[in-house]
């Protein structure tokens, strides 16, 4: 019973009070504090999950974020009604965590605690109603109607009750209603349940009963009696012949996997008749989700220059937290990761390493499972729930002291990290766009291993400008690596300038005569060819030749993507699909067009092309499925594939023997992206998809389209001249104010309608320019997308002086500003998001 005790306690006195903070699910960006009663006193603590009673009408579940001896100022703190576990769910070092990131990226930690937990721990699925304890329906001044007493009538024979139950008595649609009236005169109270969603996976096992397990004789009898039945027989000797039960034990334990019996073609009801005359018995066995891949070390030897780099970040870790490993494509990193996990697993530490999403079906986590085999846990976004349960569980128990896992795995629960390490920490993918908490995941972990006094190493072929900036600085430890392990040279690039293949008609179906005559040399070998084009889709525009009408989204201001294969019009924001048109529809004119090229386009391009080529596609709409990664790498690198077409998806990781040929169909799209990261990450993407070419013998070429190729980046590309294309992007940074020179902070304000929007933009811009720290503010202004999903938007950009604690000075005054907002009458149904450090 959820109040009879805890209600009781109310007069008792403790001799020092004992509050909690305790983190509820609710949009207000701090802890609540509750007072501890006596009797939950000792086996309670951070981490701990409690139903505490919120604002008058409320039952929620929160987690225990600290304990202390103030009691709150503004208000009496109410006691904590009843503790859920054993064991806390969360250690002190996450919530420390969370807390920090709650207040770096102006979010509440309600929301972080959602975005931490696998929804299997989850808090608050389900609702139910009580009876308010308070409630005396004698001196109330609300009458009660007849339906809404059957609820208090239902309420006395039972302590709670469920929505449905309500529904059942009153039909689902009034027990709403009802519910509602009742909560309003505070005769009942809802409260949200803890359901735990995690259910472990089960299997059934079968084993001899006693006497037959011990003595030979009993069992001797028992096949004399069973002797005209043959299907039992075999029942029997099938069992004893795969677990031989006299051999070293009398008993067996273990028992048999009972699919055995049906894969052995073992009668089922035989099975059953044995279970029933006591011979066998059933038992389930807990078993784990994850295959246990046995641990198979192979022995690599770094090459000199390998040791000598992993000497150096050893060397750099003693002064420094954090290292850049700044190696070229095919240097190894792996392999030093390798060495750096096992010396700290050694000591007793655990190690965490991120990967970008796609990355994690590659070649590098095979290699990495042989080397450290069960010890490894691996967390994917595309795991189940129960997955996730699981991993989280394998952490907590030890059982995983080595996580590989996507952003999301530094909310796992370590408590004793040594090491985290960052694979492509380039990767504009490790931040989490929506929901909040709207982080960056190399950021928040170097922050993780700061808490943990562990170590983080960075490591990328084209280091993300904040982190080369810091290493610059002194502030990171710096590690070149410039030489790629073996034969493996780096490979030739050649500019195809498609303006002038247009110009003499040797432009076919978007493609140049240079990368046509490549690919088909390529072809010619029996090698495999890569294409990346960053856009999915067959093409991006459609338009009247008439009068250039453009079919847009119903609810977004973008255009509509054809998509071929589905027959369909979809938009790429909001999920909204659409007929594809047969006739304009301003004019009326049947000739409609394609513009633009997309992943389906071009894959169809090449079949024309090649027709004795296979041609494979790899982007999201390909890969919605769990395995469906790695169902194509796989089949790419089995060589059922010749070419493979792909979005940003092929740039990462992927170490594929027979590639000698790397296409870019349009490098101008990755160039004019309107971004003040756009010549960043141009040299990034081409630098990457580049580095999948010639990993091994025979050296690679990489054909890059573009209209412009002149421009400065490709020649810094080609060049490898990381350090030469950063300081002339960085002065350039540094003359117009971008990071890292300043802090962005991004605000976007939300209403379905413009007006609105657009005022409440104005308001809070005039708040924000109020507020006294050095800073710029841009805006309010349409956002580049100005509308989505029926919300007009409007960006204001801040730009904070880095120094001393303005950027920690301004979160709080917008807190405050933001809180002055959404308390005015008219702007009360804006929503406002707040992004740091946006992409
Ligand atoms: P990076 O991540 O730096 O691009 P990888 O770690 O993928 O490079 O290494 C490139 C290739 O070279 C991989 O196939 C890897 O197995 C191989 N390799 C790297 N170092 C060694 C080594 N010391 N001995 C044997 N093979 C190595
Ligand atoms: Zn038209
Ligand atoms: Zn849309």
């Amino acid at each position: 019973n959820l109040f009879g005790d805890t209600f009781d306690l109310d007069g008792e006195e403790a001799e020092v009070a004992v509050f909690a903070d305790v983190i509820l699910p609710v949009p207000i960006p701090k802890m609540f504090t509750y007072r501890i009663p006596r009797s939950l006193e000792k086996a309670i603590g951070i981490g701990y999950r409690v139903i505490v009673q919120f604002g008058r009408k409320k039952v929620l579940t929160g987690i225990i974020g600290k304990v202390h001896q103030k009691p709150p100022q503004a208000y009496e703190a109410k006691p904590i009604l009843e503790i859920l576990d054993e064991q806390p769910v969360v250690n002190p070092l996450q919530i420390k965590f969370w807390s920090w990131m709650a207040e770096y990226y102006c979010c509440h930690i309600g929301e972080v605690m959602n975005a931490a937990l696998p929804s299997g721990l989850k808090l608050n699925s389900e609702s139910k109603i009580q009876l308010n304890p308070e409630f005396d329906q004698q001196t109330s001044s609300f009458p009660i109607d007849e339906r809404e007493q059957v609820i208090l009538d239902a309420l006395t024979q039972k302590d709670e009750l469920a929505y449905e139950d309500c529904g059942k008595l009153l039909g689902l649609k009034s027990a709403h209603r009802i519910i509602k009236s009742l909560v309003l005169k505070e005769a009942i109270l809802v409260y949200e349940q803890v359901r735990e969603k995690y259910s472990p996976k089960v299997e059934n096992f079968i084993r001899l009963k006693e006497p037959y397990a011990s003595s030979k004789a009993e069992l001797e009898k028992l096949f004399n009696t069973i002797s005209k039945k043959p299907k039992q027989e075999e029942v029997l000797l099938k069992y004893l012949q795969e677990i031989p039960v006299f051999q070293n034990s009398t008993k067996n334990e273990n028992g048999l996997n009972k699919k055995v019996f049906s894969e052995a073609g073992c009668s089922t009801s035989s099975l059953k008749t044995l279970v029933k005359n006591e011979v066998l018995e059933e038992f389930k066995v807990i078993k784990s989700r994850f295959e246990q891949i046995p641990s198979k070390d192979l022995e690599i030897e770094l090459a000199p220059f390998q040791k000598e780099g992993l000497e150096k970040i050893k060397n750099q870790f003693e002064s420094k937290q954090t290292v850049l490993l700044h190696g070229i494509t095919g240097s190894g990193k792996t392999e030093i990761y390798i060495e750096l996990i096992k010396e700290v697993l050694e000591s007793g530490s655990q190690v965490l390493l991120l990967l970008p999403e796609i990355a994690l079906t590659t070649q590098i986590v095979a290699r990495l499972q042989k080397v450290f085999g069960s010890k490894m846990g691996i967390f994917h976004s595309k795991y189940s729930d129960n997955e996730r349960v699981e991993v989280w569980q394998g952490v907590l128990s030890g059982r995983f002291s080595f996580v590989v896992g996507v952003r999301s795995s530094i909310f796992l629960p370590f408590d004793s990290l040594g090491l985290v390490i960052i694979d492509e920490e380039h990767e504009p993918s490790f931040k989490q766009f929506d929901p909040a908490p709207r982080f960056q995941a190399r950021d928040a972990a170097i922050m993780l291993a700061w808490l943990h006094q562990a170590k983080t190493l960075l490591g990328t072929a084209t280091p993300s400008f904040e982190s080369y900036y810091n290493a610059k600085n002194q502030k990171y430890g710096y590690v070149p690596l410039n030489k790629r392990f073996g034969e493996a040279q780096l490979p030739e690039f050649v500019m195809a300038d498609i303006l002038a293949d247009k110009k003499k008609n040797l432009l076919k179906l978007d493609f140049t005569r240079i990368l046509r005559e490549k690919i088909q040399e390529a072809l010619n070998q029996q090698e495999q060819v890569l294409i990346f084009q960053n856009r999915r889709g067959y093409a991006p525009f459609t338009s009247c030749d008439e009068c250039g009408w453009i079919p847009e989204c119903e609810q977004c201001d973008v255009s509509l993507t054809y998509h071929q294969y589905s027959k369909e019009m979809r938009c790429h924001y909001c999920g909204f699909k659409d007929k594809v048109p047969q006739s304009c529809v301003a004019c009326g004119s049947n000739k409609i067009s394609t513009i633009g090229m997309g992943t389906e386009r071009i894959e169809e391009s090449l079949s024309l092309l090649f027709p004795e080529a296979r041609v494979g596609r790899m982007d999201l709409d390909t890969t919605r499925s769990k395995y469906a990664y790695q169902k194509i790498l796989e089949d790419f690198g089995a060589g059922n594939l010749d070419i493979l077409v792909g979005t940003q998806m092929i740039t990462k990781g992927l170490d594929f023997d027979k590639v000698t040929v790397v296409g870019i169909v349009d490098a101008d799209r990755i160039l004019h992206f309107p971004d003040f990261r756009s010549g960043e990450r141009a040299f990034q993407q081409i630098t990457q998809v580049a580095g999948r070419a010639g990993r091994r013998n025979r050296r690679g070429s990489v054909i890059i389209q573009s209209r412009r190729p002149d421009h400065f980046v490709f020649d810094q590309v080609f060049k490898g001249d990381y350090a030469n294309f950063y300081l002339t992007e960085m002065s350039e940074r540094q003359r117009f104010f971008y990071p890292p020179f300043v802090k962005n902070i991004k605000v976007t304000i939300k209403h379905k309608e413009s007006q609105i929007a657009q005022k409440a933009a104005n308001h809070l811009a005039n708040l924000i320019k109020d507020i006294q720290v050095k800073k710029i503010v841009l805006g309010p202004e349409k956002s580049l997308i100005g509308k989505i999903k029926n919300q007009y938007l409007f960006d204001l950009l801040i730009k904070l002086d880095k120094t001393g604690n303005v950027p920690a000075l301004f979160k709080l005054e917008l807190r405050r500003c933001l809180e002055e907002l959404n308390f005015q009458k008219d702007f009360k149904s804006v929503r406002i998001v707040v992004d740091v450090d946006p992409y």
